[in-house]
């Protein structure tokens, strides 16, 4: 498996924004502390191994005190801290230092006043970064772009915003390569670059951008962090709320049958309105549950004509409507498959990836499982088929 790492940046001295006499990293955003917000996505992410902060050697106090509110677990992936240097580009190589012991194959690297990226962006940035070993979050410019005269706030030309993308981090590298090239910037005199793509640019390596698609706004003016508070204020009032759902169909003649939104050929069908997707209904009406909003045989009559052969993901994208409806979201999902066949195991992959588009959830957050009843009950008997399942959704709780 691919070993990958992520360095946070948190060694600049900047008070500009903060009015507490502390660098913003260290600030407060509705009872917490911006560095510790923004290291809570990696740490919570699967596929980041280690995380690692660079902090200036004066703020080393109020570090510990940001690391001390992480949660466990998810904290014993963070290393010590490194310390850093005089200008963001120093700091970054002090970080890619404190790694070449156990050196990773991929290194993350993100500033700690971008507290916003979600376990969405990092799974794109790290889809594309094991492809091409160098890519970026970034996102296509949206406002016109003016050039002043020099000394002036009279425009001097409107720049087309054409192909112009703002860099955002983190900013994904072979640890290698970037080692290397931060190296070679440092060699030749170079201190002036302000991210880590343009050293990769100067060094010759090709970078691709991953369209973020917006939010993960970097904190730098007051507004910014009147923005973070309401944000962070919001989703602590969210409640979670958590919904179960039991679905059942019997066999009957037929060549395959659906779970999960995926068609499987069997020696049997099953008897439905629908095409008697029960992993799909059961997964339904789990997510019906936890938003208190009747079942699928409410919502969907068996009687209706409409619904006689439908395909079962629209009952399920209905019901992920009416989550969005009442303000809220899906958080993670989890499946249980009841049956003596068919196996599920061949089709376990494409049914992940089946829900994580139907949900616009990440792989992680969707639980899928199989069993047997060990030939007992009616699926023992080979009678049909039953599935299980959770859903877990936070709301916001002035509902
Ligand atoms: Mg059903």
């Amino acid at each position: 498996m691919t070993k990958i790492a992520a360095i946070v940046v948190a060694a600049g001295r900047g008070t500009r924004v903060a009015g507490a006499g502390r660098p913003k990293q260290y600030i407060d955003i509705s009872g917490e502390m911006l560095l510790t917000r923004t290291l809570r996505p990696l740490l919570e992410h699967p596929r980041i191994d280690r995380c690692l902060v660079v902090v200036h050697r004066d703020n080393v106090a109020l570090y510990e005190a940001a690391a001390t509110a992480l949660p466990r677990p998810g904290c014993e992936k963070l290393m010590p801290p490194a310390l850093g240097g005089e200008t963001r580009q120093q700091s970054v190589e002090a970080g890619l230092a404190a790694l070449t012991d156990n050196p990773p194959d991929l290194v993350l690297i993100h500033d700690a006043a971008r507290p916003f990226v979600t376990g969405a962006q990092l799974d794109a940035l790290i889809g594309e970064l094991e492809k091409t070993g160098a890519s970026i979050l970034a996102s296509p410019l949206a406002d016109t772009v003016k050039r002043a005269l020099p000394q002036s706030q009279s425009i001097e030309t409107t720049i087309s915003r054409e192909r112009l993308w703002r860099a955002e981090t983190p900013q994904g590298f072979h640890f290698e390569d970037i080692r290397r090239a931060h190296a070679a910037a440092r060699n030749s005199g170079r201190t002036d670059f302000t991210d880590d793509a343009s050293i990769a640019e100067w060094a010759g390596m090709t970078v691709t951008l991953v369209d973020s698609g917006g939010g993960n706004t970097k904190i730098t003016t007051a507004e910014d962090v009147a923005m973070a508070e309401r944000h962070f204020a919001t989703q602590a009032a969210m409640e979670t709320c958590v919904g179960q759902g039991f679905d059942v169909h019997r066999f009957t003649d037929g060549d395959h049958v659906w779970l999960c939104g995926v068609k499987i050929a069997h020696s049997r069908g099953v008897e439905a309105h629908s095409d008697g997707d029960v992993a799909l209904h059961a997964l339904t009406d789990a997510i019906l549950g936890a938003i208190g909003d009747g079942d699928i045989g409410i919502h969907f009559k068996n009687t209706d004509p409409r619904w006689r052969g439908a395909s079962s993901d629209q009952f399920l994208l209905d019901a992920k409507r009416r989550v969005e409806n009442c303000g809220g979201k899906i958080r993670h999902v989890d499946v249980t498959i009841l049956a003596e066949a068919p196996k599920i195991g061949p089709h376990r992959q494409a049914m992940i990836d089946r829900l994580s588009a139907l949900l616009d959830l990440p792989a992680h957050r969707i639980g899928l499982k199989a069993t047997t009843t060990e030939g007992m009950g009616f699926t023992g008997r080979r009678e049909g088929l039953a599935a299980m399942a959770t859903a877990t959704v936070v709301l916001p709780d002035v509902r």
